[in-house]
């Protein structure tokens, strides 16, 4: 029976949860807001089904295979704004949805908590676009998506690496003609506990409530600058940039993940799904073309399906570009985040304060944060912010 003794060894990926025949795991919130499984001992009948579903207690050894790499843009300028790069999920997607199947991804409920979810209608697909940087829950979907499997439908199953890894295992590292498995690369994952707090902090009238949420809003100053943004009903708007908001700055920092992600065992350029999908911020190196602030998303094409079907996308215009061009710099496929020395002490003020004192002890509004701000909105608008961060990437050897 799964028995977590180290919170490194648990990515939360709810494998075990949904293969056990007697359904007496639970998956259980622990005081960082993060969780993991539960055993009903008195219920266990000792099967092992759980341990042997695990992704982390079953590694999937790396092994080298051709792939195939991509930039893809989709045209449709509202698509294209509403997602995080350059909107090829739904490009995808929407080939899975043609062809009469179900497509698994993250959403918020109405709540603005994080789940997984499946949708069957190409309008539906909205709710998975632009990243959620928060843990999403599982729940019972492994189970939901092999159940459209079995029966014969198409079925895309999406997410972080941990969790398409961990549904892979679920269905015996099988090969469903009719699967299409697509994770995103993954810095790492933040505490539903800490969005939580976040999204309620400063609501001073309980009958203002949130409206909208998006992690990577790129309506003022573009993909290279995209901004959190909050809209609540009472018609204020939140938004901020990563070196000003706190929410991202503690992600950012590595304070606020789940203890897995500082020890990922997920990260590697060939992996289980059939397409990697991730940022381009420099689609300049690749093809000037894309290069207009608007996004590119980059994938990579681990099976011939995948190949496939990116080739035929619709109303997209794609790049190839050789794999080992697109790994190069791609730091967040392969490494894994350091974790702050700080960050046991951050959770525990998050426990015992107010949000409104963490921020401002962990995210003062400093000088050095107003300068930065400045300097980014400012050459933002004139059109000068990212050739100067070019020079500067380029006097230090990044680039
Ligand atoms: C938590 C997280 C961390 C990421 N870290 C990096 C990074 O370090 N570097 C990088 O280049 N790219 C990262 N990405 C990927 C990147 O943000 C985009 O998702 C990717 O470029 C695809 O964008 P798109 O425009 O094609 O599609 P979009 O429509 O923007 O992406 C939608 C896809 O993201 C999935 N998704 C959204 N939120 C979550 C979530 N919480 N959990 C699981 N799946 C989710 C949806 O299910 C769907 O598959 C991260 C994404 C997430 C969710
Ligand atoms: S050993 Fe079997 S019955 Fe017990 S928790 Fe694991 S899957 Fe469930
Ligand atoms: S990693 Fe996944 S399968 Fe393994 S114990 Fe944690 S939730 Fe269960
Ligand atoms: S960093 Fe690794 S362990 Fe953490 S969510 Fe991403 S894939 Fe999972």
């Amino acid at each position: 029976m799964i028995s977590i003794k180290d919170k490194k060894q648990c990515c939360g990926c709810s494998a075990c949860m949904n293969a056990c025949p007697i359904n007496c795991i639970s998956m259980v919130e622990d005081e960082e807001g993060f969780r993991y499984p539960h055993v009903d001992t008195a219920k266990c009948i000792n099967c092992g089904k759980c341990e042997r579903v695990c992704p982390i207690l079953n590694v999937e050894p790396e092994e080298k295979f051709e792939q195939k790499a991509f930039l893809i843009r989709n045209m449709d300028e509202q698509i294209l704004k509403e997602s995080t790069s350059g909107g090829a999920f739904t490009a995808i997607a929407k080939e899975i949805i043609d062809a009469g199947g179900v497509v698994f991804g993250a959403a918020f409920d109405d709540q603005f908590e994080v789940h997984h979810t499946y949708v069957e209608k190409y309008e539906d697909l909205k709710i998975f676009r632009n990243s959620k940087y928060v843990q999403s829950n599982i729940e019972s979907t492994y189970k939901e998506a092999k159940a459209f499997l079995d029966a014969g439908r198409q079925v895309l199953y999406s997410g972080t690496p941990c969790q398409v890894e961990g549904f892979w295992h679920f269905i015996g590292r099988r090969k469903y003609e009719n699967l299409i498995l697509i994770d995103v690369v993954c810095r790492a994952v933040p505490s539903p506990l800490v969005w939580r707090k976040y999204r309620e902090f400063g609501i001073k009238n309980s009958e203002n409530t949130l409206q909208e949420a998006a992690f990577r809003d790129k309506n003022k100053y573009g993909y290279q600058y995209s901004q959190i943004r909050l809209k609540f009903s009472d018609g204020e708007v939140r938004e901020a940039g990563v070196e000003s908001d706190p929410y991202l700055r503690a992600f950012f920092s590595n304070l606020s993940d789940r203890p897995s992600c500082y020890e990922c065992k997920f990260k590697k350029k060939y992996r289980v799904s059939d397409i990697t999908i991730w940022d381009c911020f420099d689609v300049y190196l690749h093809d000037k073309s894309f290069d207009d602030n608007k996004g590119v998303t980059r994938a990579l094409a681990h099976s011939e399906k995948g190949r496939q079907i990116i080739e035929n996308l619709k109303n997209c215009k794609i790049k190839e570009i050789t794999a080992d061009a697109a790994v190069r710099k791609a730091n967040e496929l392969v490494n894994t985040v350091r974790e702050n020395p700080s960050r046991n002490d951050f959770f525990i003020d998050l426990g015992k304060m107010e949000f409104d004192e963490l921020v401002e002890k962990w995210f003062p509004d400093s000088l050095k944060v107003k300068s930065e701000r400045f300097i980014r909105e400012n050459f933002e608008k004139l059109g000068i912010y990212r050739p100067t961060k070019r020079v500067v990437r380029k006097l230090l050897g990044k680039e």
